[in-house]
């Protein structure tokens, strides 16, 4: 067969058992595939490769939300909140996350499924803790290929959670179709301290912890709105907007989602909804071809050869990291 889908890899009686039990929406079968692709080993690489195809038409059909915010600003207190009220609107809700700590550290910021106990004791939620192997990248690699196989276990809504250091947000946003972005009430006093990067990703942005005082939250609201106006707008057709809630209270949760929804609405009407999508698809194998070169690069046996005595050169100065570089490259010829 020729076309793109000549590479398919033929699936096994077990893999097909697989693909059958997550389109199935069962759970165990789910939980099989998820740690198939986060497996390390090259042959399960090749089984998860060809799983995932299977199940790539089945996928699609989520609301994919991003949720960020420094460790204490309430995630999982929100998500949890936030989980329970979509089950009671009749949906299935699956949670990811990515931490950049526990691939760095073996340790984990954003902990286990312990942390939302009455949401993972629900049967329509499944929460999967992040994947602890492997450089961000990988981390944020695997965590795209889970949210692909909770779709095709017909999950309504997949909310991929991050801290807020480091890069992971921008990961997390580019797999994502809302990135928000949870705030303490304390956020407006230190706009500073408010990466603005991290800004320029948020679709939404909410303050927390509003219980706690009303005014400092009100007052939080504002500044964060004017932080907002300054920046220039992703879409032309919508510009952020600041909430304010209690996940603790669970106040403001429907209003919450009545936003992703209204943004949902808005981006789809003006095709930007598809063209997000299409665009990571893109950045994404654009990705995986970068990492893939590097990797073989380092492993090329004359460029490893040479690596040390030409890094040596750059530092002390003999030669300049471009002709250090030309040199490397030319082993790839
Ligand atoms: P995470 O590290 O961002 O996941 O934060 P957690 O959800 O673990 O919350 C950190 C602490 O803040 C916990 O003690 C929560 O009970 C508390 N918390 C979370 N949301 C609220 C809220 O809306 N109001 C108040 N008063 N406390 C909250």
């Amino acid at each position: 067969m020729n076309g793109p889908q000549a590479a398919l890899a033929p699936l096994d009686d077990a893999d097909r058992k697989l693909v059958d039990g997550v389109l199935a929406r069962q759970l165990r079968p789910l939980a099989k595939t998820i740690t198939l692709i986060e497996s390390q080993r090259a042959e399960h690489k090749v089984r998860a490769q060809a799983v995932l195809e299977a199940l790539l038409p089945h996928t699609g059909g989520a609301m994919r939300v991003g949720i960020s915010g420094v460790p204490g600003v309430g995630k999982s207190t929100f998500i949890e909140a936030l989980g329970l009220y979509l089950i009671e609107q009749g949906l299935r809700v699956a949670v990811l996350a990515v931490d950049p700590s526990s691939s760095l550290t073996g340790g984990s910021i954003l902990g286990d499924k312990t942390r939302m106990e009455l949401l993972s004791q629900r049967t329509e939620a499944y929460i999967r803790p992040s994947p602890s192997a492997g450089s961000l990248g990988g981390v944020a690699e695997k965590t795209r290929e889970t949210l692909l196989v909770c779709e095709a276990a017909g999950f309504d809504v997949i909310i991929v959670e991050t801290v807020g250091v480091g890069q992971s947000e921008t990961a997390v946003a580019n797999m994502t179709d809302i990135f928000c972005l949870l705030q303490l009430p304390n956020a407006g006093d230190d706009l500073q301290g408010i990466k603005k990067g991290i800004m320029e990703l948020a679709d939404l942005v909410v303050v927390n912890k509003a219980d706690i005082d009303l005014a400092a939250t009100t007052r939080a609201q504002a500044q964060l709105k004017t932080a907002l106006h300054m920046l220039r707008p992703a879409s032309p057709n919508w510009s952020p907007p600041v909430l304010t809630l209690s996940a603790l209270k669970k106040e403001g949760v429907a209003e919450f989602w009545r936003t992703v929804c209204d943004y949902r609405a808005t981006m789809e009407k003006s095709g930007e909804f598809e063209a997000r999508r299409r665009h990571q698809a893109q950045a994404w194998m654009w990705d995986l071809i970068d990492a893939e070169l590097r990797s073989r690069f380092r492993r090329h046996p004359q460029v490893r050869a040479a690596l040390g005595g030409l890094t040596a050169a750059v530092e002390r100065g003999e030669t300049t990291p471009s002709a250090a570089a030309q040199r490397l490259l030319q082993h790839l010829n």
